[in-house]
């Protein structure tokens, strides 16, 4: 048989009404602080991927799903949603009608990674971008939000991780400074950091490998360079999460893997994940905008790992409810004619009805409602079509009543409104 492809998975019943949770808690949060959603296209011209993440990175050179189509045109499965949210923030002239744009963006993102644990090819973000907004307040209240949705999400362990990655004023002095010290340690580097210490040092400070961290011990801080606005702008974003009691950790080795970041980067990272400790990543990309044939409009994001997510939130022990509320079990062609039209009727009305379509015994059709988990059941045949009234059993205290076939889809409803209470 046909198996599914390496790195990518399948969400099934069972494990998406977690995905579902997570996702509306999210989007309640982010429509609280005026967020509102976009949704852009999974593919888009390889070109927008390879200018705005940047040829140096190992995602446009080793990881992006590119192909020719039928005409020859170069595709790219999309590995991150910010340049399509800019490209649309451009395109659509957003910027016209206020500069200042909220938006989220939730969906699956592709990158051809080596699988292991938390890393898949086809993985799923949550999204958050803000444009037209240079203040430091903004970049605190991402940081912010994130925090929050961990907490109502009950994600255990969060560290708020962050650094500043100065801007084109500030960052060249340390690039040098960076790739003068990488130049002296280059024979203890791996292969992958040698090629990056002249082509984009700053990727060295965030490599895996043990012996580059070694290597790296007294290189320089991007903290100690920056000009006197970006340190201005540092600090708001400091005294601002402070005021807000996020206590947060400066690591001057983050920096984030795409080109075109500047001041404020962040991680939320968690001890619960083990390796891969990162379950939100975002900052500051003041000049994409403009880079991508935009207005001079600054903005700032973040990508949560939603798989991530979907693994460590604890959710406060809550439960889904995954049965039905009502089970109906026919008995006899006129039995099942009746509990069809009942379905139909209590489906539309708001009650979750699962109605048993087959003809099996009774005694199978019970068995599978409480596999079910459904909450009650409605029996009804030829004996309680004469009678005028069908059986309600309570799965759950395993009493039993009648219920008037007059009416009956009313009288349910109030029935089990009131069991619920
Ligand atoms: P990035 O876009 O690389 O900054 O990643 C943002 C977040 O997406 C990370 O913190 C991870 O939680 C998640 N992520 C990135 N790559 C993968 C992957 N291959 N599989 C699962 N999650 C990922």
């Amino acid at each position: 048989m046909i198996q599914l492809i390496r790195g990518f998975k399948d969400i099934l019943p069972g494990e998406s009404e977690r995905w579902q949770y997570i996702e509306r808690t999210a989007v309640e949060l982010f429509h609280n602080f005026g967020y509102r959603e976009i949704r852009i296209p999974i593919m888009e011209r390889t070109e927008l991927f390879a200018r705005s993440i940047g040829e140096n990175t190992d995602i446009v050179e080793k990881e992006m799903y590119t192909f020719p189509d039928r005409k020859g045109q170069l595709l790219t499965l999309r590995p991150e949603a910010t340049a399509s949210v800019v490209r649309s923030y451009i395109q659509h002239k957003l910027y016209a009608r206020d500069p200042i744009q909220k938006v989220y963006v939730i969906g699956p993102m592709f990158r051809r990674e080596r699988p292991q644990k938390g890393r898949y090819r086809q993985f799923y973000q949550i999204d958050a971008e803000v444009f037209g907004v240079a203040e430091p307040y903004v970049d605190a209240q991402l940081i912010h939000m994130l925090v929050t949705l961990c907490q109502r999400l009950d994600v255990p362990d969060v560290h708020v991780v962050i650094n500043s990655l100065g801007c084109p004023r500030c960052r060249p002095g340390f690039r040098e400074a960076l790739a003068r010290m990488l130049a002296e340690v280059s024979g203890q580097l791996c292969s992958d950091c040698v090629r990056r210490s002249t082509r984009n040092p700053l990727r060295v400070l965030d490599c895996k490998v043990p012996a580059c961290q070694e290597a790296i011990g007294d290189a320089p801080a991007m903290v100690d360079y920056l000009c006197d606005d970006c340190r201005a702008h540092f600090a708001e974003v400091r005294d601002t999460l402070t005021r807000a009691s996020i206590p947060h950790r400066v690591n001057p080795r983050l920096v984030r893997g795409l080109d075109y970041y500047t001041r404020t980067a962040f991680e939320l990272q968690t001890g619960a994940l083990g390796a891969q400790s990162a379950v939100c990543g975002g900052g500051r990309y003041d000049g994409l905008v403009k880079a991508l044939g935009g207005p001079d409009i600054p903005a700032i994001g973040f990508a949560i790992g939603f798989d991530r997510l979907v693994e460590i939130a604890g959710l406060n022990g809550r439960q889904f409810a995954d049965g039905p509320q009502l089970f109906i079990a026919p008995i006899g062609d006129a039995g099942r004619r009746q509990a069809c039209q009942w379905s139909l009727e209590l489906g539309a009305a708001g009650v979750a009805v699962e109605l048993e379509m087959t003809t099996r015994s009774l005694k199978s059709q019970m068995k599978r409602a409480h596999r079910m988990h459904a909450a009650h059941v409605l029996i009804v045949g030829d004996d309680e079509l004469a009678k005028g009234a069908a059986v309600l059993r309570n799965m759950a205290t395993k009493e039993q009543s009648e219920i008037p076939i007059e009416d009956l889809v009313g009288n349910l409803r109030t029935r089990l409104a009131a069991d619920k209470k």
